[in-house]
């Protein structure tokens, strides 16, 4: 932490804990732990006003090495665990970290309802396309044939595509990442915490020790800023931009302005204590 004058100032320094990551070298989510320095450094966020929650899996031990409050959850279910939090201070920012196994497989029927309520949460995906913690298995974006320990043969199954998942769910903020790009990935992250609902920013983040067929050269090859001419409330264009089979489109793809779930919940409480509380006797009387 510096001080200029009597104000503090916080550093990129401030928000890594005593823990080093543990993750192999080159791996992708060493990125993605720089982009959220970054972004909690440009906002200066108060590390105990912020809660970091994850799943299981490689990505999710980053809790771990950031200077707030933080909780490693349970396999997929990082979303409604922070939700939770969420609610019980709406003033707390919460992060929700994870993999594309965690979130997309095992997690991924708690991305609607998430969409669909509004949580304010930033939600990064560290998508490697393989189970890396278990040694590289097939995940839910693993492409068509592709070949590991558990599918010798080829994978038969077509790779789930999250970006136009979360459009197509109605999340608030949807937006593509490249952990290689780490300052324009800070700027996402960014841009996905300062968004009021909720945010998922899908990261290609590669896993070099299991995944060989996506790597850095690869993903680089595909990776192309979203059009500057982009207008991002416009959900078509935005599916076009997801479903483009040769480019991995990296920026904000789609937002919409909407209430959050907590604004609705908040309310909902005011209606509720705003009505008379029924007496027991008038409660009985509903079943003579
Ligand atoms: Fe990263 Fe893959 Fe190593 Fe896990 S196994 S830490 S995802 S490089």
């Amino acid at each position: 932490m510096s001080t200029a004058g009597a104000t503090m100032v916080m550093t990129v320094t401030d928000y890594k804990s005593s823990a080093k990551p543990i993750w192999c070298p080159g791996c992708g989510d060493f990125g993605v732990l720089n982009g959220i320095y970054r972004a909690m450094t440009s906002l200066q966020l108060d590390p105990d006003q912020t809660v970091i929650v994850s799943g299981i899996g490689c990505s999710s031990r980053l809790p771990y090495f950031i200077k707030s409050y933080g909780f490693h959850s349970v396999h997929g279910r990082a979303l409604p665990v922070a939700t939770g939090v969420k609610l019980a201070n709406p003033e707390l920012t919460v992060v929700v970290v994870g993999g594309d196994g965690d979130g997309f497989s095992i997690g991924g029927g708690h991305i609607p309802h998430t969409a669909a309520e509004n949580v304010d949460l930033t939600y990064i995906v560290m998508d490697n396309a393989i189970y890396g913690l278990t040694k590289g298995q097939p995940s839910p974006t693993s492409p068509l044939n592709f070949v590991t320990n558990a599918s010798p043969y080829g994978l038969q199954k077509d790779p789930l595509n999250p970006v136009a998942m979360a459009i197509t769910y109605g999340t608030s903020f949807v937006a593509s990442g490249y952990s290689a790009q780490a300052k324009e990935l800070g700027e996402l992250i960014l841009r996905g915490m300062k968004h009021r609902g909720f945010s998922l920013i899908n990261v290609q983040s590669p896993c070099p020790t299991f995944n060989h067929d996506i790597t850095y050269d690869t993903v680089g090859e595909r990776v192309k800023p979203v059009p500057p001419e982009h207008d991002p409330t416009d959900r078509i264009a935005a599916l076009r931009l997801a479903f483009d089979s040769q480019h991995v489109y990296t920026g904000v793809l789609y937002t919409n302005d909407r209430p959050t779930f907590e604004d609705k919940v908040r309310a909902l409480n005011e209606r509720a204590s705003a009505r008379p509380a029924p007496t027991i006797d008038a409660y009985f009387e509903r079943y003579v």
